[in-house]
């Protein structure tokens, strides 16, 4: 417990600084949040949660192309599913407006739980003034602790300055009247990918600009080449090493530049800095809290972040991964299983994605793992729990799994990876 009364003062309402003032509450803190552009912050009103909203939706038209192999018939005049999938097609506006209505109502959310919590919040830009002193406007509030949460914004170029139309940052896109008909992502990175795999699940037609040899560069190959052939099997046109230059408007659409000369065309486009994710911020706000109200903590494990890409399949990982265990960094036992062998996914109809355990040699502690699958965001937790509480392969391998489910594939790779303890190769 805190000192009665210690002051707490958080600049920016994000996940960053309404988990630390949910954890400085619980300690009896007296807690202000000070907050510029409403509760739940960019995370909430245009980021994560709009972009996982939109992805919602993009990933249920995606589902319905294989409404037809999964025996569906509906009840048309054309009643074949091909027909209704071919004619299914995203209402941008309600598409849109959804997300924005979602959005406020998790803010509003986060609002009723801070005052559930006796948290004082206040509307406006808050400024450090001297140390132990925070000023909104002329008003100065006196604090024992000050927690900066400002988050951070989108960077933009110099040769492609949004103009919130047809050259739009990531916060830009729930705006627009209608459906992009050919969107340009250039960025081969998380962002990049999510919005480029929902955009053309909901029918645009997306090219995407990659400086890199494969899309999602920072994740393992055969993961990122598991999503890159989804992506061009349904169409997309995916430009490897090509690093786009500038971007500017046309008469009827913006054209990007590539350094190579070529042009594309289309129809439209945290503050530590650590790990930009919602999840990280929110720990990095808890254990500054715990820290500074005088709890145990541990540093945090970024080497412990479980982190999701969420295209369509999605890829989820935590812990080791491939690069580190071909460059000799870990020294790991990898097994990967396809979901093409899992018996749950034959019944769902996919079968693009695997699972994949890394497990230290010798003493068989779960290092990492990574999955590819949708929902592999849900699915990762074990993986995760594994990693976190230092559990060998045999304690998983011997945990139940549901039959049939896709966590059996987790299972079944650790069972993979057991060895006799007479094994020379261990
Ligand atoms: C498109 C996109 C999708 C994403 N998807 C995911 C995802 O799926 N999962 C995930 O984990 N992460 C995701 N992220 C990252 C996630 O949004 C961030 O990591 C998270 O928002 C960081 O939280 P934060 O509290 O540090 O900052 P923010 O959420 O940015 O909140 C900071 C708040 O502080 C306010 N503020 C700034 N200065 C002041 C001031 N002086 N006075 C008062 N208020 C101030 C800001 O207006 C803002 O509201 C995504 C990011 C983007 C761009």
């Amino acid at each position: 417990m805190s000192q009665p009364h210690t002051r707490v003062v958080i600049i920016g309402g994000g996940p960053g600084g309404y988990e630390a003032a949910l954890v400085a509450a619980q300690l009896g803190a007296d807690v202000t949040v000070i907050e510029d552009s409403g509760l739940g912050g960019s995370c909430v009103l245009t980021d994560c949660v709009p972009s996982k909203t939109l992805i919602a939706t993009a990933s249920l038209m995606a589902a319905m192309e294989g409404t037809k192999d999964l025996g569906i018939k509906f009840d048309h005049d054309d009643a074949s599913a091909e027909a209704v999938s071919s004619h299914a097609q995203a209402d941008a506006p309600r598409v849109y407006a959804r997300i924005r209505d979602l959005a406020l109502a998790q803010s509003a959310d986060v609002a009723a739980r801070l005052a559930r919590e006796g948290v004082r919040v206040i509307d406006g830009r808050g400024r450090l003034v001297r140390p132990g002193v925070v000023a909104v406007g002329d008003t100065e509030i006196r604090a024992d602790t000050v927690l900066i949460a400002t988050g951070a914004r989108p960077r933009e170029l110099p040769g492609a300055v949004p103009d919130g139309e047809r050259l739009l940052t990531s916060r830009q896109l729930y705006d627009l009247p209608e459906l992009p008909s050919d969107l340009v992502v250039v960025g081969s990175g998380v962002t990049g990918a999510e919005f480029a795999s929902g955009f053309q699940a909901l029918g645009s037609r997306v090219t995407f600009v990659s400086s890199r040899e494969h899309v999602l560069p920072n994740e393992d190959t055969d993961a990122a080449m598991v999503v890159e052939g989804v992506f061009r099997r349904r169409g997309m046109t995916v430009l490897s090493k090509s690093r786009a230059e500038s971007a500017s408007r046309t008469a009827d659409g913006v054209e990007v530049r590539l350094e190579d000369g070529r042009t594309v065309r289309g129809s439209a486009g945290d503050c530590t800095g650590v790990w930009m994710l919602a999840s990280v911020a929110a720990m990095q706000g808890r254990i500054a809290m715990w820290h500074s109200l005088g709890e145990a903590v541990q540093p945090l494990r970024l080497g412990h972040v479980a982190a999701t890409i969420f295209t369509e399949p999605e890829i989820a990982a935590v812990g080791a991964s491939q690069q580190d265990v071909d460059s000799g960094k870990v020294l790991a036992r990898a097994v990967k299983l396809p979901l093409a062998t899992n018996a749950r996914a034959k019944m769902d109809g996919f079968s693009d994605g695997f699972v994949k355990l890394f497990a230290r040699r010798n003493s068989g502690i779960v290092l990492g793992g990574v999955i590819v699958a949708p929902r592999a965001s849900d699915l990762i937790l074990g993986v995760s729990l594994a990693v976190e509480q230092q559990l060998t392969v045999d304690e998983v391998a011997h945990t139940f799994a549901v039959y049939p489910s896709l966590t059996g594939s987790i299972t079944e790779a650790a069972r993979q990876l057991m060895q006799p303890a007479d094994d020379p190769s261990r």
